[in-house]
């Protein structure tokens, strides 16, 4: 017998909300939505090892790790499921069909978190309504809460129309860890998740300056491509006062390599550098210190020419200071944008799905949703990624960021659609 879901997806959404987890941390989240898509009567579950992100994963930050995973074990989470997720990556494929000799159509949800303290502001939803993020300096400012509790409705839906696959097709619902800091996609395509995609879709809950909850952008162009960068400098401590000039200084070096790549507009990509840390003591020449950077801009090409003119300025910089200097990358994506039929083929169902459709926009940030559909599109396949009015005014980000019930039920009909217009087209082929 089929076991009941255990919560709506608005319910499931407000859970979400309230226990926030940064990237590669999603630990109570992933083993929450394996328990719910274990309900489901079709889907193949798969995660942890057998998705082979491990040391595929860019930027994973072991403290905040150890906290999450702490946190995730006492809320109730099995000991060893969380342990083999810090090990492995976090995240869950959900698979329905087979879609290995026609092809897969590929839904992305992306499900972490963000370091900003959500409003505490009485009207605020989350507040008013009892659901505000219990963990301080984090929340879901971003609705990826939203994206994960829709993903589990169409997954839901999808469950039941298995029967109408045709032969060779198949759907892949991929929850995706990582997104802030463009961290995860990548892994998913190294790890071949991507292999065989006829079709990409996914969406981003927006703002859109206020329009109805569930107005549906059919597509987006101008997805950002990026480069994050860690610039780690070791100098060498010595007595401030008695033998400074022993010392090699590293919060020096990071000063002069903030100086001289702030702000740098090389043919259209630009660098920002926008955390800077360093030293031990007020009386220690500084041994260490980081500078946290990126690169943005619309072609990859021309972030990876910025790339080596960066790394190049970091190592004139701290040699000069006598400082050896390493430049880590802790997030990329190759940017990129929807495509013409994706973009038709979503458009045709959102109507269907009888929600109201505004233009074509560029995007005008970074989302690493943009490797999966480029890894689709370079196969063959189409893609789209859409925008979906939350019914609120925060933008993305915001303290106050929220969405209506009613945009989620619109984002699990407009997916879900999708699917349905993908499974009538090669019917009629
Ligand atoms: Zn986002």
């Amino acid at each position: 017998m089929r076991a009941l879901a255990t919560t709506s997806v608005d319910r499931f959404r407000r859970e979400l909300h309230a226990h926030p987890e940064p990237g590669w941390a999603e630990f109570r989240t992933t083993a929450r939505l394996i328990e719910e898509l274990a309900l489901l009567q079709h889907a193949r579950v798969v995660y942890g090892g057998a998705l082979g992100l491990g040391e595929r994963r860019l930027g994973v930050e072991p403290q905040q790790q150890r906290e999450f995973a702490r946190r995730a074990v006492e809320a109730g989470c099995p000991t060893d499921l969380i342990a083999e997720l810090a090990d492995a990556g976090t995240g869950v494929v959900c698979e329905f069909g087979d879609g290995s000799r026609g092809g897969w159509l590929v839904l992305r949800f992306d499900i972490d978190a963000l370091a900003v303290r959500e409003s505490d502001d009485p009207v605020h939803a989350p507040v008013a309504q009892g659901f505000a993020s219990g963990i301080d300096g984090y929340s879901h400012a971003c609705g990826h809460d939203g994206h994960a509790a829709i993903g589990l409705g169409v997954a839901r839906r999808v469950d039941r129309l298995v029967g109408q696959l045709p032969l060779g097709l198949g759907v892949r619902i991929v929850f995706q860890p990582a997104e802030e800091g463009t961290r995860g996609a990548a892994a998913l395509v190294d790890a071949g998740w991507l292999r065989g995609a006829g079709w990409f879709f996914g969406l981003h809950l927006d703002a859109l300056e206020g329009l109805p909850a569930g107005t549906v952008v059919p597509g987006t162009r101008r997805i950002l491509a990026t480069e994050k960068l860690d610039v780690v400098l070791t100098g060498r401590a010595s007595h401030a006062a008695e033998s400074p000039e022993l010392g090699r200084d590293a919060l020096a070096a990071a000063v002069d390599v903030y100086a001289a790549l702030r702000g740098c507009d090389w043919d259209g990509a630009t660098v920002s550098c926008n955390a800077l840390a360093g030293g031990e003591a007020r009386n220690v020449i500084a041994a260490h210190a980081e500078l946290k950077c990126e690169i943005r801009a619309v072609e990859w090409a021309a972030v990876v020419r910025a790339r080596e003119r960066f790394t190049r300025i970091v190592e004139e910089e701290s040699a000069r200071r006598g400082v050896i200097a390493r430049v880590d990358t802790v997030g990329r994506s190759i940017g990129g944008g929807s495509d013409g039929p994706g973009t038709s083929l979503m458009r045709e169902s959102a109507e269907r799905a009888g929600l109201p459709v505004v233009d074509v926009r560029d995007f005008g940030a970074s989302d690493d949703a943009a490797d999966l559909m480029a890894a689709t599109q370079r196969g063959g396949g189409i893609g789209s990624y859409g925008l979906l009015a939350t019914g609120g005014l925060a933008d993305a980000h915001s303290a106050r960021f929220d969405c209506s019930p009613a945009a989620l039920e619109s984002g699990v009909a407009l997916m879900t659609e999708c699917v349905r217009t993908v499974i009538r087209e090669m019917r009629q082929e």
